[in-house]
């Protein structure tokens, strides 16, 4: 394997964890599509399973081709290893398994993921776990939440889709003080603009399905420690729950990663200049993007991530009827949810990601009903604007 360390981005994201294929010499990582692997004796099949042959057993457990996923990852996110998922909710999922149990209670951020909350609210909590869901831009909201069975803090920064942001520093520390994990999700920053682990965090999860594999066609997260004895327990939850990633998503997103950093640099260069675009719109109300000096975060942006990122949400002085006039009027944007693909895509949290959310709860995250959101591509910026514009004109 090569030596990495020190490297620019776009050195890493496509060395990271790769060597050429020992039996040809292939330069890609060939697809081991394998569920299971011979063993050349009984003796050798033996200690594969005690663990002193660190060989293949079976794709549940280990595969070689998500093995360079994970390895690249990890590189990437400087941690002690990587588990890859078959989604970004297997991460999470695997992640709450290995650390909540009967009457454990996690902390996290009221603007996360959707379904990073209903499956607390509607699953975990038949298992008897308690949760608060609070704004943890401040770190007091946190503070006050903290009980003696607390566990797990979880925080998601950008949150998805207010872009408001968690300060993990902070968190970090107040995670050790209190002795809770931090598990941070990293899927709208990625690991070229904001590394949480080393900023403190203990764990960093992925919805690999977003920017890292970048083309909007695989599903896939990643769970990365910083330590050994929490690799070695989130492993074992995830060989037995079986969340555990296929050999050909694997080589699929290795292939979307090589070309991470570049993407991060074209479409986070159309963000934040469609960013700047919008907050100087008659029609446009409102603009929330860390990479504009109004953002009441921008300084914290500055300091914790290297990049501002690719997305953005904002409202018209119309309300939501503008918006849904404008997001059925976009012509090179489309209109779908999830984010982080090449293509630019738009979408209405209140009544799509986020509508398993209650609208009390929803108003209190700041996922207001006007708010619409955009995952900037790497489309041309001019063409973008244009479309943008159109759009905004058919929206009264
Ligand atoms: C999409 C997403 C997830 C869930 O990932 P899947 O791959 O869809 O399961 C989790 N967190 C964030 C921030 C996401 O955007």
């Amino acid at each position: 394997m090569k030596n990495i360390k020190n490297k620019s981005p776009f050195t890493s994201v496509i060395h990271a964890g790769q060597h050429p294929d020992p039996v040809f010499g292939g330069v890609s990582v060939p697809i081991y599509q394998s569920s299971t692997f011979a063993f050349q004796s009984a003796e050798q099949g033996a200690s594969r399973f005690s663990g002193e042959d660190k060989g293949y057993i079976y794709t549940r457990i280990g595969n070689p081709t998500t093995k360079a996923l994970e390895d690249n990852i990890a590189s990437l996110e400087g941690g002690f290893g990587g588990l890859g998922t078959s989604s970004g909710m297997a991460a999470i999922t695997t992640v709450f398994m290995a650390f909540l149990d009967k009457n454990s209670h996690i902390i996290s951020t009221d603007a996360v993921y959707g379904p990073s909350r209903t499956v607390v609210e509607d699953v975990f909590s038949n298992f008897g776990v308690e949760y608060d869901y609070v704004d943890t831009s401040e770190l007091k909201n946190i503070k006050k939440c903290i009980k003696s069975n607390t566990k797990l803090l979880f925080v998601e920064t950008p949150a998805n889709p207010t872009m408001n942001l968690t300060d993990i520093k902070d968190c970090a520390e107040l995670a050790k003080k209190n002795g809770l994990i931090l598990v941070v999700d990293n899927t709208f920053a990625s690991p070229i603009l904001q590394k949480p682990l080393d900023l403190g965090a203990d764990i960093v999860i992925h919805s690999l399905t977003k920017f890292l594999n970048g083309h909007s066609d695989v599903v896939g997260g990643m769970i990365v420690t910083k330590k050994e004895d929490l690799f070695v327990k989130i492993q074992k939850v995830l060989r037995m729950m079986g969340g555990t990633m296929d050999p050909h998503q694997a080589w699929l997103i290795l292939r979307g990663v090589k070309t991470l950093a570049l993407r991060i640099e074209k479409s986070q260069d159309n963000a934040l200049r469609l960013a700047r675009y919008l907050e100087s719109h008659p029609k446009v109300k409102w603009v929330n993007h860390p990479g504009l000096e109004s953002h009441p975060q921008h300084t914290l942006a500055k300091k914790q991530m290297d990049g501002f990122g690719s997305m953005l949400c904002f409202g018209l002085k119309g309300g939501f009827d503008a918006g849904r006039k404008m997001i059925n009027s976009v012509k090179i944007c489309t209109l779908a949810v999830s984010l982080g693909g090449v293509e630019s895509l738009i979408q209405h949290p209140a009544s799509m990601t986020h509508a398993s959310v209650s609208k009390e709860e929803r108003e209190k995250a700041g996922i207001t009903d006007d708010l619409v959101r955009l995952s900037v591509g790497c489309e041309g910026f001019e063409d973008l604007k244009e479309d943008l514009d159109q759009a905004l004109a058919e929206s009264n």
